[in-house]
């Protein structure tokens, strides 16, 4: 089946989409990004991801590129349009095409949207989380705003592909004092020994996950206690779970840090726990 894209107000075969040679996107990583599950045909959190999108586009003094609900009618149009029923959709807003120049272009300049979708397979997802997967830890060394969802994502590249050349799927960035920020695509939480749920503040130099805040949604309805407060790569190591969020993931098992592994160095049960009610608790929009 051909692959159909959305760029620029046209769904275009994903074969010959492109983008302008001087897209601010291209240039200068000048543009923000979203990614949403698809799950079982439903869009999930989308609200909560375009509320992100609103707020990352806004940090950076990018206009909307059309009207919010439009968008909508856009995301579903492509996961449609690709019979897409479980994987994900990927949008991103540039600040447009313009000769290259680091002032921004002149106000009238429209931002630039593509929008696609990709399946991927949840059975082999889920023999993912049945085994967990091993992360490894690198120094801290992005820009402050992190915070804002842009597609500025050289360091999180590099570490991404350290992890994946030492075994592991996933790189942990740390900061000097030894606590983890977050993934390089995820976030990073514990278990500890009282089944307390650790992970970082939103505030503090990471990116306030969508999928973060449903498994707080989750805590909040079996009673689960969560800690929002840094944890050091020891706590980690001694703690008696850890996993990591994303759209791209939901909720994954770590079960080893560094080679060194977490707890027995299985998923532990809260985590696939959180992992089997995320779906039910999440926001589903119908694709
Ligand atoms: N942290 C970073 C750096 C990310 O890139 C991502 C997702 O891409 C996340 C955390 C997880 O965010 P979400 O749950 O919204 O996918």
């Amino acid at each position: 089946m051909s692959r159909i894209a959305y760029v620029n107000g046209r769904y275009v075969p994903h074969g010959s989409a492109s983008v302008h040679i001087e897209d601010r996107g291209y240039q200068f990583a000048d543009g923000v990004y979203e990614v949403c599950e698809i799950a079982r045909g439903y869009i999930v959190d989308m609200p909560r991801h375009l509320d992100r999108l609103e707020r990352s586009l806004r940090e950076l003094r990018i206009a909307w590129p059309m009207g919010r609900k439009a968008l909508e009618t856009v995301i579903r149009e492509v996961v449609r349009r690709n019979k897409v029923t479980n994987g994900l959709v990927y949008m991103q807003v540039t600040r447009g095409v313009a000769r290259r120049d680091h002032y921004f272009p002149a106000a009238d300049t429209p931002p630039a949207i593509v929008v696609t979708a990709k399946r991927t397979d949840p059975r082999a997802a889920a023999a993912k989380a049945e085994k967990g997967v091993r992360v490894i830890t690198v120094p801290e060394n992005r820009w402050e705003r992190v915070d804002i969802k842009s597609v500025g994502l050289l360091p999180n590249v590099l570490a991404r592909q350290k992890a994946k050349e030492a075994g592991a799927v996933e790189a942990w960035f740390v900061d000097p004092d030894g606590t983890v920020k977050e993934g390089a695509s995820t976030n990073a939480w514990i278990v500890t020994g009282e089944g307390t749920l650790v992970t970082r503040p939103a505030e503090s130099g990471i990116l306030k996950g969508i999928t973060r805040a449903t498994v707080m949604d989750i805590a909040k309805k079996h009673d689960l206690r969560v800690e929002e407060r840094a944890f050091t790569v020891e706590e980690a190591l001694a703690a008696k779970e850890a996993f990591i969020t994303a759209a791209t993931t939901v909720v994954m098992p770590v079960v080893a840090i560094d080679g060194q592994p977490v707890a027995n160095g299985h998923p532990g049960s809260v985590t696939l726990a959180l992992r089997e009610a995320f779906f039910d608790v999440a926001e589903k929009t119908l694709a």
